[in-house]
This record gives structure tokens, C-alpha cells and sequence, in this order.
């Protein structure tokens, strides 16, 4: 995205960001799995003001039926920006920039999902950015994750996922539009925890080697977080057992 407008302080003097956070503090976060009647799995999932939805569909019998491949299902992600997603006009065409975070995001789920299991088809993940304030693509996985689960789809691991940036000279935890868009560095990171397995890593500026190893620590440790998070809520949902009556 562009810049626009005279570069806000991002760093204040009591060291605390823009918005009032430490620098390796996270937005407030909110998740919620099961969230819509007609998929077999969906998500909601807000970093800030960013908010995500993801819907799963399948295994089901793939359309077109010659993308069907014979050992594992396909696993498709189709990221879309709502046009009111964005404070400036955004065209209702897919844009090269949805088409790349569509294959970022199945990329970074595809060594979690288990599509050996169900040869023949296809596993359909739509995502959609209802409110678009930095961060979207780690938003996205993080709630394809989630719906994925929810959908019942066997999985290795979750995944989850945070940009650390470097604004006026510090580095930064969960970067928001403002600071995307006036920092130095945007580093996206995704990893799924109990793996051990980084699933996305894409730097956007410059960073030193030092100043990269500690952005990631720091997105890990961010990453972990978000992953607790994403276990609570599939447990509150899944171990409410109902008592027989
Ligand atoms: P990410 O959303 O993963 O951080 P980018 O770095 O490409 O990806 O975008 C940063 C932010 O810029 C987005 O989260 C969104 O708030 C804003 N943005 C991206 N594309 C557009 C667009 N077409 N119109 C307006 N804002 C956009």
C-alpha cells in the first residue's frame, strides 16, 4: 500500500508504540470457531481492528473434477478482500496481491493439513477480510487453522501466524496498518508450535542478521501465544459435553 500523509511518531518517548503498546505486545485478539451455519467449518478471528472470517469446505468432490489428484486431496485457499475492507477503494476483481496471499496462506497450512488421508478431493478454504488494518494474511491463516479444525479435518498441528516490524528503529511485535505502512520492516511469520516447523517467513525492507534473529524469537514467542489461544477455543467449543438427560 502506499504511503500517504506526514509519517506519524510510531515510537513515543516512553518507548510505548502509536497505538499505546509495549513493543512486543499483541493487539487484543478475539477468536470464535463455528461462526457460520452453511460450511463445514469457519472461524472469526480479530487482531485490532483487523478482522477475518475463514470458511472450510470438504473433502468433497472437487470442481472442475480433473484437478482431483489420486494420492491426497487438493487443498485450495481463495483470500479475498470485501470491497469495504479497505479505507481506500479496493475493485472487486481479484487483484495480483489476493492472488499471491491466496497461495502464501495455502502454503503455510499445506505441511499441517493431512490431505493423504482423502485422496481424490478437494478441501476448499475461503477467506474473507472484512476489516483490513495490517496483518490480514497472519489473521487469514490463523483463522483458515481454526475453521480447518473446526471443519473436523485431520491435522498434524495448528498454525498460527504474526508480523513483527521495525519501526523508527525498534523492533516491533504484530504490526498495524499505520506502522506497515511508515516502519522500515514488515516480516510475516507463521509456524505451527508442536511441529517445530516455520510454515510462511516473507520480509519486506531491511533488517540486520541480529535485528532478524531477535524478530523472529520475537514472532515466535507471538506465535505461541496466539496458538494457546487457538487450542482454548476449540477446547471450549468441543469439550462442552452435554449432560444426558
Ligand atoms: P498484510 O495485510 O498481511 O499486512 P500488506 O502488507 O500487503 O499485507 O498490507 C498491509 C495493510 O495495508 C493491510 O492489512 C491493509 O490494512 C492495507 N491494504 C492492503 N491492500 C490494500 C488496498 N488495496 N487498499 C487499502 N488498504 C490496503
Amino acid at each position: 500500500m502506499g504511503k500517504a500523509g506526514e509519517k506519524p511518531v510510531l515510537i513515543r518517548e516512553d518507548g510505548r508504540r502509536h497505538d499505546g503498546r509495549l513493543p512486543n505486545e499483541l493487539r487484543p485478539i478475539r477468536m470464535e470457531v463455528g461462526v457460520l451455519n452453511n460450511a463445514n467449518g469457519s472461524a472469526l478471528v480479530e487482531f485490532g481492528k483487523t478482522r477475518v472470517i475463514a470458511a472450510v469446505y470438504g473433502p468433497r468432490e472437487p470442481q472442475p473434477k480433473w484437478i482431483a489428484m489420486p494420492y491426497r486431496a487438493v487443498l485450495r485457499v481463495r483470500y479475498h478482500m470485501a470491497p469495504f475492507s479497505t479505507s481506500t477503494r479496493k475493485s472487486p476483481a481479484p487483484s495480483r496481491r489476493e492472488i499471491e496471499l491466496s497461495k502464501v496462506i495455502r502454503e503455510a497450512l499445506e505441511p499441517v493439513v493431512m490431505t493423504e488421508m482423502f485422496p481424490r478431493t478437494s478441501i476448499d478454504v475461503f477467506v474473507e477480510v472484512l476489516n483490513a488494518h495490517g496483518g490480514t494474511r497472519t489473521t487469514s491463516l490463523t483463522a483458515a487453522a481454526l475453521a480447518l479444525a473446526d471443519a473436523g479435518i485431520p491435522m498434524r498441528d495448528l498454525v498460527a501466524g504474526v508480523a513483527v516490524g521495525k519501526v523508527d528503529g525498534v523492533l516491533v511485535l504484530d504490526i498495524d496498518e499505520v506502522e506497515d505502512m511508515y516502519g522500515e520492516a514488515d516480516m510475516p511469520v507463521a509456524a505451527a508450535p508442536s511441529l517445530g516447523q516455520i510454515t510462511l517467513l516473507q520480509l519486506n525492507g531491511v533488517l540486520t542478521k541480529e535485528e532478524f534473529e531477535e524478530g523472529l524469537k520475537m514472532a515466535l514467542d507471538g506465535i505461541r501465544k496466539i496458538y494457546e489461544m487457538q487450542k482454548r477455543v476449540l477446547r471450549e467449543k468441543y469439550m462442552k459435553i452435554k449432560p444426558e438427560v
